[in-house]
Formats: structure tokens, sequence, C-alpha cells
């Protein structure tokens, strides 16, 4: 007996050993590799002898395969689709530290004893008619719209797709809880994705009191045990629900007949590490190999998922209205270039914002201000010559704390106190520019003694904890302002919310990305989203220097279709996604040399495999020159055709392995997502 072996590295063939016992396909081994001895997953299992002297494994690390041959079979599917290497794969698709004794304990003690019965009794995804009974309590009646998607997403059989587009507040997650018991009573399980879990622990907890015991939740702020205890809930059939992050579309649930991907939009589906795969795409396709309905919801859906809506490959259901006859806020656009005028310098808040903040707080009620970036000012500028301060290690500039008085690099964590004079000119005349949120709460304080405020970005929310005790404690009043990041834009509902302010809404404008716009509609539509969401109607005041640019113009009247069909000319003409597949080649160094003349050679490597569909740009230094003292230079590629961009990537992976160039500096991104 042979077996190919996917080993855990970073190489992108697998290969072959001897077998002296019979071993399942996904199970892992230990084989002799070039002197070491190393981990791998057996792939495929076969009689024919290759001519070649070959050496047999080491070991047997799972004698029955934890992985089960739908997820085995996603991860090849990966493998091949984001040119990442196969045993990297599959070690991403189990959790860290996993043993065969965590999934079957070993009959020895008291409690062991117990768990090993349970985990062998194997009940069924299935609740008892006593349990079926307890569900039907405390459901709202579903509106028409949500009623009609409901039935959409419930009524095919096998394999289909659907995108729930549905502005905020219209009940989405009703139709996904709906849809999980609609499956549960057919005996199959639910898989529902979340971009951040901390950020929605109201769809965990309305899942978790409408299915009490069947649920179980994996995420990345779980220690190593909880992951595994988790992990081994849902293998024995004990968890048919399951609420998770990206690396829980992994998760062993057996008879899937439902996979929601919520917030569909959001980046943080995409890994920025090898694997680098998409959750959202990745759940499709595991809905398709269990022939399980794959439902897709947002009030902003992707360009790509939108244009698959159009192009007939997904099914669509739209609601157009939030429940309870709520109204979508109303939303005004305040020009800052007149603040500025007016005011004969910059100011952060606009008079129009102050006075509405100060209207809820006389009335009692809950205002949200959102900016983009954390810390107090955005840089240190010498007014005499012009210096800034720029961190060593990357071509970024360094954003000043207040709180801990220092100078912090927001990409590699460089830490350093701000200077009295200037280094280059001596001159005192040292200015903070630009705001951050912590600048933001200090100013509203001062505007407000008496108001209660919070803060939520990366500095204040260090935990799942952090999150709950402060929007927990904004849920219940105990909070009048919220400043916050994008971390407060989405998913979240706060009925006491009627007061949205945008400060800095430009920003996302800027960045050197071709999905800029796309971002800067969602933001917006998500952020006023959190407006109005009880009963009295909501109000949003979106600061801007460019207030006539259109997407804040269709962001502000919620015309998604208008946006979609104006986005989808410019990115048809400038061949990008969704009109063109894409992918993006990083290569770095840490010899600002060396990075030049490694992606000149890829260029031109890439340029000799080129078909007539594709089209090469680059190399040219990335956005982010310098990061974490790497010096990286950028290649995109673009192609009508994906086959035919694949067969390249796969020649250049060929290429990287023959020419012993190293994977970690020759770095391959299909279908990325941002390309900083
Ligand atoms: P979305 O996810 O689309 O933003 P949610 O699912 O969070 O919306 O729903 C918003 C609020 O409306 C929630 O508090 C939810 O409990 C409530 N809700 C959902 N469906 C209905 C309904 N049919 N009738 C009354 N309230 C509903
Ligand atoms: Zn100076
Ligand atoms: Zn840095």
């Amino acid at each position: 007996m042979y077996a190919d072996i996917a080993v855990c590295l970073p190489l992108p063939r697998t290969f072959v050993y001897k077998l002296p016992e019979p071993v399942e396909r996904g199970c892992r081994v230990v084989v002799p590799f070039r002197k070491r001895e190393i981990e791998g997953f057996v792939v495929d299992v076969r009689e024919d002898a290759p001519h070649i002297e070959i050496h047999s494994i080491k070991r047997v690390i799972d004698p029955s395969p934890l992985l089960q041959p739908d997820v085995l079979e996603l991860c090849r599917w990966i493998a091949k689709y984001y040119v990442s290497p196969l045993g990297e794969v599959l070690k991403s698709a189990l959790p860290p530290g996993i043993l065969p004794k965590d999934v079957v304990p070993l009959p020895l003690g008291e409690g062991t004893a117990k768990r090993r019965v349970k985990a062998l009794t194997r009940p069924s995804a299935t609740f008892s008619q006593t349990e079926r009974e307890s569900l039907a309590v405390e459901r709202p009646v579903l509106t028409s719209e949500q009623s009609r998607a409901l039935d959409a997403i419930c009524t095919a059989s096998g394999f289909q797709t659907v995108l729930l587009h549905g502005v905020t507040g219209s009940g989405k997650t009703e139709i996904y809880i709906r849809a999980a018991e609609h499956f549960i009573a057919a005996g199959k399980c639910s898989l529902i994705l979340v971009p951040e879990i901390g950020l929605t622990p109201q769809l965990t907890d309305r899942f978790s009191e409408r299915f009490p015991g069947k649920t179980a939740i994996l995420h990345s702020s779980l220690t190593k045990r909880q992951r595994i205890d988790e992990w081994r809930r849902i293998d024995a059939g004990e968890a048919p629900i399951v609420i998770g992050t990206r690396s829980a579309v992994f998760a062993p649930l057996k008879n899937i007949g439902l996979i929601v991907v919520d917030e569909e939009h959001e980046t943080s589906y995409k890994q920025e590490e090898v694997p680098r795969y998409h959750a959202r795409d990745t759940a499709v396709m595991r809905a398709k190999l269990n022939r399980a309905t794959a439902v897709l919801g947002s009030a902003t859906p992707s360009m790509e998922s939108f244009h698959n809506a159009k192009s007939g490959k997904y099914a669509q259901v739209t609601l157009t209205k939030r429940v309870e006859d709520r109204s979508l806020p109303h939303v005004e656009i305040v020009n800052m270039r007149e603040e500025y005028l007016d005011a004969g310098k910059q100011v952060v808040f606009s008079r129009r914002l102050l006075q509405v903040i100060a209207a809820r707080l006389e009335r009692g009620e809950q205002t949200m201000i959102l900016l983009n970036r954390r810390g107090y000012a955005a840089f240190l500028l010498c007014r005499k010559c012009g210096f800034n301060f720029q961190c060593n290690s990357c071509s970024v500039t360094l954003t000043y704390h207040r709180t801990i008085n220092k100078l912090l690099c927001h990409y590699c964590g460089l830490a350093r106190r701000p200077p009295d004079r200037c280094p280059a000119c001596e001159s005192e005349y040292i200015h903070y520019v630009g705001e951050g949120t912590e600048r933001l709460e200090d100013d509203l304080k001062k505007l407000y003694p008496d108001a209660r405020i919070g803060r939520v970005d990366r500095d204040t929310m260090r935990h799942v904890r952090d999150f709950e005790r402060v929007l927990g404690g904004f849920r219940q009043g105990d909070i009048d302002i919220l400043v916050g990041t994008q971390m407060i834009a989405k998913g979240h509902d706060f009925p006491g919310v009627t007061l949205v302010g945008v400060v800095g809404a430009d920003a996302p404008l800027a960045l050197p990305d071709f999905r800029a716009a796309e971002r800067a509609f969602q933001l917006l539509t998500q952020v006023s989203g959190r407006s109005g969401r009880g009963d009295q109607p909501g109000e949003v005041i979106v600061q801007s220097y460019f207030p006539d640019h259109y997407t804040f113009q269709l962001a502000v009247t919620q015309r998604f279709e208008d946006f979609y069909a104006r986005e989808s000319r410019y990115r048809k003409a400038m061949f990008y996604p969704p009109f063109t597949a894409l992918a993006g080649v990083l290569v770095n160094d840490r010899e600002a040399t060396r990075a030049a003349s490694l992606a000149r050679d890829v260029g031109e490597f890439l340029d000799s495999v080129r078909s007539n569909a594709t089209r090469i740009l680059g190399p040219a230094p990335a956005p982010l020159e310098r990061l974490k003292r790497l010096h990286r230079h950028q290649l995109l590629i673009k192609s009508a055709s994906r086959a035919a961009l694949h067969q390249m990537l796969e020649r250049l992976q060929s290429y990287i392995e023959e020419k012993k160039i190293g994977a970690t500096r020759v770095i391959i991104d299909v279908d990325p997502v941002s390309l900083l």
C-alpha cells in the first residue's frame, strides 16, 4: 500500500510514502522528510508501487480521520483555487493541537467515562418533540417580505445560493433563525458564519435562545481547549447549529442543510495569510459539496455577489423595508469646506453635528460617532521644516496615543516617546495633525461634561469581554455617546440610537484601491443602519469635504442598484472584478535591490507564460512600500479567463519551487480584497 501525503510545509505537491498498515484518507501521519520528521495528511491511498525507491511513514497520528470527507474535498478545492499548499490548507481545517484522544476520550476516571458515553451515543441532529414545541414560543410574525425570503431559502431541493439583500433592520437574522429551524426539522444542520464574533453577540444570543444547548460557537478568542471541546461537541452531533468566524467554515458538521454568511461583503472573511481563502466563497463551495443551501446576507452586497445574482448564478431576494414599518434614517451631509471657511480653521465637529448631539442629550436619546482611526492624532509634523514622524520599518506615519503618551506604528507595533523638539531642525514647533477616536472622546468630554461617553476601538477592546461590557452598557442605556472605529459600524442593533455622526467620511475614498468607492458606500450604509432601529426615527450626519461625490449621494438615498450600475461601468472599463478574475503577487525582501530584482524576474516569468486573455500590471512598489522591515513590490494579474489565470499561477508556483525562491518571498493572492 502507498499513500500520497500532503506535508505541512509550503510545498505545492504531494509525496508518495509506503504504508506498512492500512490508513484512511484524511488521517495525519508522521513522515521522514529531508532529514527531518514532519506531519502530513494522507490524501490518497493506492496499491500500485512507483518505480522509485520510497520511504515508509514513521507513524500514524490519527487511527481514524478527524477530517470528514466533505471537508477534505473542500480543502482540495481551496488548495487548487487559491494556489495554496494542500498540507497547510488541511492543517488550518483542524483546531490547533487537536489529538485523537480529544475526540474519543479514553475510559479513565468517572468524568471521562461520562463523556465517552455521551460521545458514543451520538445524538442525532434533530430535536425531540417537546424541544420543537418550546421553539414555537416568542417568534415575531414575519413580514410579507421576510416570508417570501424564507420560502426562497427553504423550497430548493439540492444546492443553491441565495443572496439576501435586505436593508439594515429588515429582519435578516430572524430569517436565518427560521431557515435553521426548517432544516433542523428536516434533520439537517446549519452553519452560520459571522465576520467577527465580538461584534455580533446579539446574533449568538438570539440563536442560543432559540436553540438552547444545541449551539456551538467557534472563534479565535476561545482558548485552545475550548476550541477543541466545541469542535468535539459538533463532531459528536451534539450541536447541530454552529456559529463562528472564518475558520468555522471547516466545522465538522455532518449532514449540512444550510450555510449562512452574514454581512457577506465584509473583508474579514478573507484570510490574509496562507491559505488565503475567502470564507464566503468557500462556504458556497461547501454548500455545493453537500447539496445544501447557501445564504449570503447583507444590506450592502459585495459587487461580486451582486454580479453573481444579476447573472443568475445566485438566486436573489430583497427586503426593502425595515420591520414594524420603521423608517430608514434621514441622512444629511455637512460640507466641511464651508465649516472651515466659517471657522477660519479646521474643526473636528461641525456646528450642525454638535447641535443635534446636544438635542439627543436633552431628550435622553443615544448617539454613535464613527471615525475610522484610532489614537489621538493622526501624525506629528514639524511646522518649521516639514519633518514628519515615520516608522523605521514601515512606510507609514506614526500615530500619537495620548493615554500612553506614545507614538505607535499601527502596522508593526513600534512604540516611541514623542520628542519635544524636531529631530531634524531642533525646532519646538511640533504640530499634532488629524484626529483619532481618542481625541474625539476627549473633545466630547470637554464639550459635554455631564454626558456618559464610551469608546470602542482596538485600543479599548482587547477581549470579547470588553465588547460585552461596553456594548452591553450602551444597550442598557448606561452610555449616552459611543465613539468608535468601523468596529461599531456593522451588525449591531441598539434600539436607543437615534443619531449617528460620521466624522472623516472621506478617508476610505483616499485609499489606493479599486474598491475604495465600494468600501465607502458600504461603510456609510452600514453605519446609517445603526440609527433609528427602535421606536424613534433616526438621523445621520455625515461630515465630508466632497459632499457631491456620487458615493455619498447614492449612499445617503440608499440607492444600491444605482451605485452598483455606476460602479460596474468603472470596473468593466478598467478590467476589475467582478468582470475580470484578479490575482495579486507580492514580492518582498529585506533588501530593497533584491526585492526589486526578484519582482522583475517574477514579472518576466509571468510575461513568458501569459495568455492573450491576461494582462499583467507591474511590478511596481506596493502602496505600502515597506512593512515590518520588508521592501514590497506588487504585480497584478487580470484575466478574462479564470482558467488561464489559474494556469499561470500554477506555473508561477512551480517556478518558485524550482528556483528555490522561498514561499514567503513571493505571495500569491487569488481574489485579493486588499491591495496595500
Ligand atoms: P437585520 O439583521 O436585517 O439588520 P435584525 O434581524 O437584527 O435585522 O432585526 C431587527 C430587529 O427587528 C430585531 O430586534 C428583531 O428581533 C426584530 N424583528 C425581526 N423580524 C421581526 C418581525 N417580523 N416583526 C417584529 N420584529 C422583528
Ligand atoms: Zn523640523
Ligand atoms: Zn511599523
